[in-house]
């Protein structure tokens, strides 16, 4: 069995789920999308845990791996490295709203629960296609993604993991979190230039075919870590699912009842997995898109025009900072059904930075927080519900409220409200000491220990352990620079 992938861009550009795996990246620069978004009747899955419902969300996507592999990747991937035996834990806020909290793994942020798999769904599609090139993994950060891939990737055998983040545009944990990471085949580098740079160069690396040819005399090929690449989506298409069934189960919904989920967005990938679910047949009803001061995708939702053509702006959600929205290619491939639409636009954006798409999804809302708002929803949730979260939470958390406000002013019907919690505050502690009117200490070691008194919560492992690590210092890199940097790494992978 094996499900067929072809480009955002060329609906005859075709590739095994495989092989899609391991490309990433279209070789036209498109984005691989199922040929058949699955659907199957959630109902069944009623009591499952998310180990189980994650083996069978990667079997209907990845169907070529077989079932053995897929629970091999599965136990390897979550059986010990999250805090929390549900994985994903859902956390009521009051009776009708609950966070999903998604960091608690290994990096304290939501892409740990993709990026656990994602070496090994990788190593795998290799056995099926027979591949035994190495691959090396480049990857454009915001702040969460690369240490992400480091910590899954770190000491895999055949893999090397580079990584670019924007110097100055990440917080001073996750650049700490990024400078200790030890294994020879795992490197980042700090680019003097802001996130939409770094994923430009990235995105480029996969296009240029006189890379290739020397990566290959090497024995060595490219590929993605960012939700540019199939598997980074797939995995987090799980959590839905889990949480609406937590939610049963606690007695918050009742089954087949319509759910609201508000998601902070950056590069669009955490929202397309929602999408997913839905497409999948999970009874999500509205799924909102929450920016934070860089709104493009707030602007788009509601004009129906994609404009890049301003300053990005550098904020407390470090990790939302972007200012082209890679997943926005697969919704619109899919809303459209129409690769040919999708290529012009996307040619259009590159070339004159905007362009124009008739939105008809009306169950999709689009809403931005700024940077005052963040800070009073960080205070305010503390105040009322003695919770503690962070920024880039903070921001859905406004826009879910902003919405149900003007809803419950045109007398619509109410749904259950779940809102996706993507960081641990004590990753960005400092911006939440600031937002709860508290002195910021200079070191990261007595930020986090005052946040454990105030939020009555242990500084998470992971950071304890941070603490005491010296690491060495960020290395600089000019944008000119990258591409040496590629072929230099390379030849160590
Ligand atoms: C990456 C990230 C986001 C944005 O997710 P996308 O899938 O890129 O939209 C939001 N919050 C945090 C903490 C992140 O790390």
């Amino acid at each position: 069995m094996v499900l067929m992938y072809h480009s955002t861009r060329d609906a005859s550009l075709r590739a095994t789920d495989a092989e899609a795996l391991l490309q990433g990246l279209a070789p036209d620069g498109g984005l691989f999308v199922p040929e058949k978004i699955p659907t199957v009747d959630f109902r069944a899955w009623r009591g499952l845990r998310f180990e189980e419902v994650a083996q069978r969300i990667f079997r209907l996507y990845f169907p070529s791996l077989g079932e053995e592999r897929i629970a091999n990747v599965v136990k390897t991937a979550y059986d010990k490295r999250f805090r929390t035996r549900q994985i994903c834990p859902v956390q009521p806020v009051d009776q009708t709203l609950a966070l999903l909290e998604l960091w608690h793994g290994p990096t304290l942020a939501f892409k740990d629960i993709a990026l656990s798999a994602l070496p090994h769904l990788m190593r795998a599609a290799q056995e099926v296609t027979g591949d035994t090139d190495r691959l090396l993994i480049l990857t454009a950060t915001s702040g969460d993604t690369g240490k992400a891939a480091m910590e899954g990737f770190a000491g895999v055998d055949g893999f090397g993991v580079l990584v670019f983040y924007p110097a100055d545009g990440v917080s001073r944990a996750q650049e700490k979190q990024m400078c200790t990471q030890k294994e020879n085949n795992v490197f980042a580098y700090a680019v003097e230039g802001n996130f939409d740079d770094c994923q430009r160069a990235v995105k480029a690396f996969f296009t240029d075919k006189a890379m290739a040819s020397s990566l290959k005399k090497q024995g060595v090929r490219l590929s993605s870590a960012n939700s540019i690449n199939i598997g980074r989506l797939v995995p987090q298409i799980v959590y839905y699912f889990t949480a609406y069934e937590s939610l049963v189960l606690a007695g918050a919904i009742s089954e087949g009842a319509p759910l609201d989920v508000t998601v902070p967005t950056g590069n669009f990938g955490d929202v397309l997995a929602g999408y997913y679910a839905k497409r999948m047949g999970l009874p999500l009803r509205i799924l909102t898109v929450a920016s934070n001061t860089n709104h493009v995708l707030t602007d788009f939702g509601q004009s129906g025009t994609y404009d890049a053509r301003r300053e990005l702006v550098r904020t407390t959600s470090p990790s939302m900072d972007i200012l082209v929205s890679s997943n926005l290619e697969r919704f619109l491939y899919h809303e459209s059904k129409d690769a040919e639409i999708v290529r012009v636009e996307m040619q259009k954006l590159a070339s004159e930075g905007h362009f124009s798409f008739a939105l008809s999804d009306k169950d999709m809302r689009w809403g931005y927080a700024d940077e005052d708002a963040v800070q009073k929803t960080i205070a305010t949730l503390y105040r009322t519900a003695h919770q503690v979260v962070d920024p880039h939470t903070a921001v859905a958390l406004h826009v879910q409220k902003m919405l149900s406000d003007a809803q419950s002013d045109k007398d619509e019907a109410r749904a259950y409200q779940l809102v996706l919690s993507t960081a641990s505050p004590f990753k960005f502690a400092d911006t939440v000491l600031r937002a709860l009117h508290r002195p910021v200490p200079a070191s990261l070691a007595q930020q986090w220990e005052e946040l454990a008194a105030l939020s009555k919560v242990p500084v998470p492992e992971p950071l304890r352990v941070l603490a005491r690590e010296k690491g060495h210092a960020p290395q600089r890199l000019t944008r000119e620079a990258m591409r040496d940097a590629v072929i230099g790494f390379a030849k160590g992978v």
